[in-house]
């Protein structure tokens, strides 16, 4: 039976990277017509954070994303809240200590700070492993009377994994394949800490033997300590589920993300963190190279523009060297402020700063665009479709076409989707969607708005631009774009408009009829359609965007219609 958990460890808001890997748990137990776990890792007291435990389950739920056991739902393995386990770890604590793969550790921090300190001064790095263990406080080292004097002084200890000598692992792994690991480049990770809490690694292992897990897939960040936890099933002589290990989410390319728009913003940004790791270059001086370097960014020569030069000053040296970095490696919790996107499901409240990271749910994404594009990070399905629900994703889902290769986050992408989407939603659906969000639609009737709707959201990415965008079918243009004006104005706009004005009057205002009408007006004038058409959007609108004139022109109304023009004629 295929049983796949999610085991996140409440020490903040779940990101990007963790929503994937919740997803494909999902998507990959759904798919095998198995069940999904999700397990809460609170072993780590000193990480733990005030509310990410309610956190995640909220943001899964709005994923969709839903366990068939949790600590809130229960089930059939229950508790499943690590910190509510603690008499099954101790059994096998008890029973590890048994066996050859374990030992008791006395070193006290300071004694091991002692060691640590001495192997700095021969220009070596301690590891706690087994080339050195002989020569620490444990009960490997010591005689037997020695570690009963020290157990019966109720010594501290905590209990440290004896790791094999010189043998070689075979590792596998579904998205990787196969590779080795020599154990002596491991070291004896502390299974159980000195309070008789076990660490990650050993409470991990037991509660996937414990769950019956058949398959572990998460991020790869775990992939180094999977030699420890291949050996850990094997001194249980337990037999190991199978693993999957999630490639890296990258950060977004720099230059898709400037724009005219938020160069500034961008700049700001980048130069702060330039300047705390540069001290000697004041914001002045480099802000201006710095943006220089941006206003290329979607030039076809920005790559070829970061390379060396021996010409080159230190700052645009370093520029460079920081550009260049900007643009490549895994993202990171805090790019979503620097880029301008939420890297986030939900919105999160730091307990500590009160700070608050912005999440894709009150940032008007809807959570099956955003799951669609998170799918799509890492996984494609075998025809290239772009367009999935979770059920679809769920029939399609096979972890062997799960990419090895990090893939990188765009944020236009994540706005397309969203795009998509919104153009599923019935009119009726956007309708509750706007009157939920925080937009003040005083002057806004249901009627007109499911008017405004459909004529709206073609160009709309968030739910709220329907309404932002299409703001002058509710209100009147109180300035007018003075580009848009130089092209549709000139001296004898004012009479056309005027005369044009008198006809509305006696005119029908239905889209048809009023289109016919204003056909009819141009041919009569001699003139071109443009030139009645632009200056009456001007005169409506503003600016020269929006759906059709005379689609306008008929849920503004007669009264206000004209009552636009002769405001723009006057
Ligand atoms: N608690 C670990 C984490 O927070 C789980 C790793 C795993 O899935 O084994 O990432």
């Amino acid at each position: 039976k295929v049983r796949v958990r999610f085991a996140p460890s409440p020490t903040g808001p779940l990101h990007l990277g963790g929503v994937r890997t919740a997803l494909y748990d999902y998507l990959f137990a759904k798919n095998q017509g198995g069940e999904f776990v999700l397990r809460i890792e609170d072993t780590d007291t000193a990480r733990y954070v005030e509310g990410a435990e309610e956190y995640i389950e909220e943001a899964l739920e709005w994923c969709g994303i839903i366990p068939d056991e949790s600590p809130k739902k229960g089930g059939k393995f229950a508790p499943y809240r690590q910190s509510e386990r603690r008499d099954i770890y101790d059994r096998y604590t008890e029973q590890i200590l048994k066996t050859d793969y374990a030992y008791m550790a006395f070193d006290t921090p300071e004694e091991l700070d002692a060691v640590r300190a001495e192997f700095e001064a021969n220009g070596e790095v301690f590891s706690y492993d087994n080339k050195t263990r002989n020569r620490l406080k444990n009960n490997l080292s010591l005689s037997e009377e020695e570690v009963q004097k020290l157990l019966d002084a109720k010594t501290p200890y905590v209990v440290r994994f004896k790791m094999p000598v010189d043998r070689v692992l075979n590792l596998e792994d579904i998205i990787r394949g196969k590779s080795s690991v020599n154990t002596n480049t491991l070291d004896d990770k502390v299974l159980v800490k000195n309070d008789g809490m076990p660490t990650y690694h050993f409470a991990n292992i037991i509660d996937d033997h414990e769950m019956e897990i058949s398959h572990v897939i998460r991020g790869e960040e775990w992939l180094p300590s999977l030699g420890l936890h291949t050996l850990l099933y094997e001194a249980m002589e337990w037999e190991a589920p199978q693993f999957a290990h999630l490639s890296l989410i990258l950060k977004p390319d720099v230059s898709a993300l400037i724009s005219k728009d938020n160069i500034d913003g961008i700049t700001k940004s980048f130069t702060d963190e330039f300047i705390t790791k540069n001290s000697q270059f004041s914001f002045d001086e480099s802000a201006p190279i710095i943006k220089s370097f941006f206003a290329e960014v979607k030039s076809p020569r920005f790559k070829s523009m970061l390379g060396e030069n021996d010409n080159d000053n230190p700052l645009t040296a370093a520029v460079k060297q920081f550009l260049k970095k900007g643009l490549s490696g895994k993202l990171s919790k805090r790019d979503g402020d620097k880029f301008g996107f939420p890297v986030f499901p939900l919105d999160f409240k730091d307990p500590a700063t009160g700070a608050v990271s912005k999440g894709y749910r009150e940032n008007g994404y809807l959570p099956d665009a955003f799951i669609n594009m998170v799918a799509l990070l890492g996984w494609s399905p075998a025809d290239d479709k772009e367009i999935l629900s979770l059920d679809d994703m769920a029939k399609e889902f096979d972890l062997h076409k799960v990419h090895k290769a990090g893939a990188r986050f765009s944020k236009e992408k994540s706005e397309w989707f969203n795009h998509q989407y919104i153009q599923m939603r019935s009119d009726e659906e956007l309708l509750q969607m706007l009157k939920s969000s925080d937009l003040d639609l005083s002057g806004a009737t249901d009627e007109k708005l499911l008017k405004v709707i459909p004529l709206m959201k073609e160009r709309a990415t968030f739910p709220k631009d329907i309404y932002e965008n299409g703001k002058f079918f509710f209100e009147a243009p109180t300035s007018y774009d003075e580009k848009a004006s130089k092209k549709a104005w000139n001296d004898e706009t004012s009479a056309i408009l005027g005369e044009l004005s008198t006809t509305l009057e006696s005119t029908d205002f239905a889209a048809e009829t009023l289109k016919q009408m204003m056909h009819d007006f141009a041919e009569n004038k001699g003139l071109g359609m443009g030139k009645v058409m632009m200056p009456l959007r001007l005169a409506l609108v503003g600016e020269l965007k929006g759906p059709d004139v005379p689609d306008i022109l008929e849920i503004i109304g007669k009264e206000e219609s004209i009552a636009r023009i002769s405001n723009a004629i006057n």
